[in-house]
């Protein structure tokens, strides 16, 4: 019989993750709140909120496995369900990646470097935690945030009631805004007998809180890759992880900070899908049925262009040489990520064809940085 994933959250994600998992002839089915969730278009849905747990009880028992597309799943919905199929990552690892302040402590306990922090549960903690941490600052809030959702700067101490303003009532988390030379990413997968594989550190650039544009290999990683893949592997053993993961780190004075762990497949790792032998979608759902790992070796250079809000016209450029568009099939709305592209190739091509891409579609301000990195 074969195999049938179930995937918690029917976005870009899971879409990308059943069309991976096709040629192994495994079959998807994916639970959403909302009924026309994108990934729809290439597996059945089960439209259900997160806490509905009699629908997901019956869900999950018409799967072999269960992962996530979305990492705010409830914690306590991912443990429930647990009782009925397996679910990868664990929801001890998924409630570890879901609280910022926790991630933080275990980042250092585990002997890695982040932003300087302190918690904040209410206004009085705030001016404590801006004596500790120092100025400039982020506020964040602990828990469901994404895409620089749910935080706020502090550039002086008058910016505190603004940011409380925003953001108090929930736990929160002040952290140091490191004015960072670089922000990297490294992807690793673990699957479930504990084998552990990483793709090469991917260079990121952000707009609004929200990836721009990923480059990987990255350039000017030696000092830089090695700490990294060494922390990644240390952090997936610690929480015995199962499946894909990124961890998001700045570059600062040739140091290494991390940001944060995100539990699942990542918009950074996109680029795998053209650029490397086997994409994080597959070695994703290779990681959670227990199979072997495939390899994380790039296929050349790729640098990955996200759209945000809108698809440009982008049919005249799908006869550029090396270029790979995805369309998420999802309607126009500000913010949201409704696809990308990824070039692919040896640097020269790369280069050519970004230059091309920027000019056609005047976006020089989310190619340029990419250009520059590679050192044009
Ligand atoms: P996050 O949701 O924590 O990944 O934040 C989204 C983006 O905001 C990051 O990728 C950074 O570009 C920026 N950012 C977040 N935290 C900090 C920080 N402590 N210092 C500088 N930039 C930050």
């Amino acid at each position: 019989m074969p195999k049938t994933v179930g995937i918690l959250g029917g976005g870009q994600l899971a879409r990308m993750m059943a069309i991976a998992g096709l040629p192994l002839g495994l079959r998807f089915r994916v639970a959403d709140p909302s009924a026309d969730a994108c990934a729809s278009q290439v597996a059945p849905l089960v439209q259900a909120s997160y806490l509905d747990l009699d629908t997901l009880a019956r869900f999950a028992e018409s799967v072999d496995v269960l992962t996530f597309d979305f990492e705010n799943v409830p914690a306590e919905t991912a443990h429930f369900l647990s009782a009925y199929v397996p679910v990868f990552p664990s929801p001890k690892a998924l409630a570890m990646a879901q609280d910022r302040l926790e991630e933080k402590r275990l980042f250092r306990q585990l002997g890695m470097d982040t932003p300087d922090f302190a918690t904040v549960d209410s206004r009085a903690d705030l001016d404590t935690a801006i004596d500790a941490v120092g100025l400039p600052s982020v506020l964040k809030t602990r828990r469901l945030g994404y895409d620089g959702k749910g935080q706020s700067r502090l550039r002086t101490r008058e910016d505190a009631d603004t940011a409380w303003n925003d953001l108090g009532g929930v736990p929160l988390i002040l952290e140091r805004f490191i004015p960072f030379d670089r922000e990297v990413s490294i992807i690793g997968v673990r699957n479930r007998t504990g084998a552990f594989a990483a793709y090469p550190l991917t260079q990121n650039w952000h707009r609004d809180g929200v990836l721009a544009a990923s480059l990987s290999p990255a350039p000017l990683a030696e000092g830089v890759e090695g700490p990294a893949l060494t922390f990644a592997k240390r952090l997936a053993e610690e929480v015995e992880y199962v499946g894909v993961f990124a961890l998001e780190l700045f570059v600062h004075e040739g140091r290494l900070l991390a940001n944060e762990m995100a539990p699942r497949v990542h918009n950074s790792g996109h680029w795998t899908i053209e650029g490397a032998h086997t994409s994080q979608f597959e070695n994703h759902l290779r990681a959670i049925l227990g199979l072997p790992l495939g390899s994380t070796v790039a296929r050349g250079t790729s640098a990955m262009l996200n759209w945000v809000g809108a698809l440009p016209v982008w049919e005249p450029l799908l006869a550029e040489p090396l270029s790979h568009w995805h369309d998420y099939g999802k309607s126009a709305r500000e913010g949201r990520k409704v696809g990308h592209a990824t070039i692919t190739g040896p640097p020269t091509g790369v280069v050519e064809a970004l230059r091309h891409i920027s000019a056609a579609l005047n976006r020089p301000e989310q190619i340029d940085p990419v250009l520059r990195a590679m050192g044009l």
